[in-house]
């Protein structure tokens, strides 16, 4: 029953610059949430020595070795050899797995399967054979004297399924338990001030954690349970996650949640509520985070990337005379965006966004980074005005977090005073 472990990512991309390694910072996440303590990470280029090598000294310092990437068809991909090499274990070939390969090219490449990618049915004897239904390379976990090691695609949508689907069972048969875990989402606290809120909560014990981690703008929080059962990891957290959500309060705005944009437009469908958006600055991007969300169409009714001040005029209405005296980037156009494409689309509310994105600021004096949302409702106009920092990325997300976050505010009752 692995207690520690190494996360090994393998690539000769990840030396050079040229990849970041994100599987390791998501399987620590993993593994952290199932109890098993990561001590190293490594990362070492496509060399067959140089892995073997980095497995003996991993070997010496963790009892769970976790290697991701170098599983392809071609030559370069030799962790499976490097790493059978130096626990000393036959690779042999598992006749039921090229099966799933061809499969994989016949229904999503259209194509016949070229003889290379055999190699990936060739895996460890008496390997736990981790199926990848998401790509072509499949995953193992095997144990050679005392050291378990797991073997992972390095495509982080198939790492990260496998590590998901298949890992994590493996571990719960391991450890005779199951791992169950909830994301809290917050918006509109910093992660320190989320940390001082809970500092005291944020103790990790062997069978109960609560991490936060920062995202663009917002905050999570990670919270996982191991215990006999799904009823025991519930019952093992729920004391815990009543105390966070009291003092979180509005800033937690989901559990399990994809984003802002889930939770409003769940609230929107829950009330029977239909939505749009006219844009400027964000140029689609409430849109498209709505739209990425199954089943949005019953809701989000469309929207307007007005861009330029034709556009607001000749499409949404907004008077020239509020372009002219207070500037596209403004309280009184923001309101008249979000008026108008609410009377554009007939929907029951809408969210508008204008601002200065940068790199520029406007000739009236209004420095990169002013925004003004609005949220037109049947109750009336709400404007929310921001001065938000970083660079032009960062103000697009964080003003299409703001748009959403007014709305699921209004929604909830949770009108901060400003609006
Ligand atoms: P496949 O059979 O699907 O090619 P593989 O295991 O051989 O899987 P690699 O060829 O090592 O995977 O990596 C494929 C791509 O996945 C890389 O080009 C890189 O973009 C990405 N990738 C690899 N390792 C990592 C990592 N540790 N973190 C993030 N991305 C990674």
């Amino acid at each position: 029953m692995p207690r520690t472990a190494e996360i090994i990512a393998v690539g000769s991309e990840l030396l050079t610059g040229g990849v970041t390694n994100t599987n390791a910072a998501f399987l620590s996440r993993l593994l952290t949430a199932a109890g098993v303590e990561v001590l190293y990470h490594t990362a070492v280029d496509d060399d067959a020595a140089r892995l073997e090598k980095a497995v003996t000294i991993a070997r010496g310092r963790a009892e769970l070795l976790v290697f991701t990437g170098g599983l392809g068809p071609t030559y370069d991909d030799m962790t499976k050899t490097a790493v059978c090499a130096a626990l000393d274990t036959p690779l042999v070939f598992h006749p039921d797995i090229a099966p799933d390969i061809r499969r994989y090219f016949d229904t999503v490449f259209h194509r016949e399967m070229p003889a290379c990618n055999l190699r990936q049915a060739y895996l460890p004897q008496g390997c736990t054979v981790f199926r990848n239904p998401v790509g072509t390379a499949p995953g193992c976990a095997f144990t050679a004297d005392g050291v378990t090691a797991v073997l992972l695609p390095g495509v982080p949508s198939e790492c990260r399924y496998l590590a998901e689907h298949c890992l994590l069972p493996y571990l719960e048969r391991l450890h005779g338990q199951v791992i169950r875990s909830h994301d809290l989402r917050i918006f509109g606290l910093t992660e320190p001030q989320v940390q001082e809120l809970l500092n005291d909560l944020l103790h990790q014990e062997k069978d109960l954690t609560l991490a936060p981690y920062a995202g663009t703008g917002e905050v999570s929080l990670h919270l996982s349970a191991r215990a006999a059962d799904d009823a025991a990891c519930e019952a093992r957290m729920a004391p815990l996650l009543a105390e966070v959500r009291r003092r979180l309060g509005s800033y937690l705005y989901g559990t399990d949640v994809s984003g802002l944009e889930e939770t409003a437009l769940r609230l929107c469908q829950a009330r029977g509520l239909t939505l749009s958006a006219a844009e400027s600055c964000t140029g689609g991007l409430i849109a498209k985070r709505l739209t990425d969300i199954p089943g949005a169409s019953q809701t989000f009714l469309g929207g307007v990337v007005s861009y330029t001040n034709a556009v607001k005029q000749h499409v949404l209405g907004v008077p020239a005379s509020l372009l002219e005296t207070y500037g596209a980037v403004s309280a009184p156009v923001a309101r008249a965006m979000a008026m108008g494409v609410r009377v554009l689309t007939g929907s029951d509310l809408a969210l508008s966004v204008t601002g200065l994105a940068g790199p520029d600021g406007d000739d009236r004096g209004n420095p990169v980074g002013t925004v003004f949302t609005a949220l037109s409702t049947p109750q009336g106009v709400f404007v929310r005005q921001l001065a938000l920092g970083g660079d032009r990325e960062r103000i697009r997300t964080l003003s299409a977090h703001h748009a959403l976050d007014l709305l699921r505010r209004y929604l909830t009752d949770q009108m901060t005073g400003g609006e």
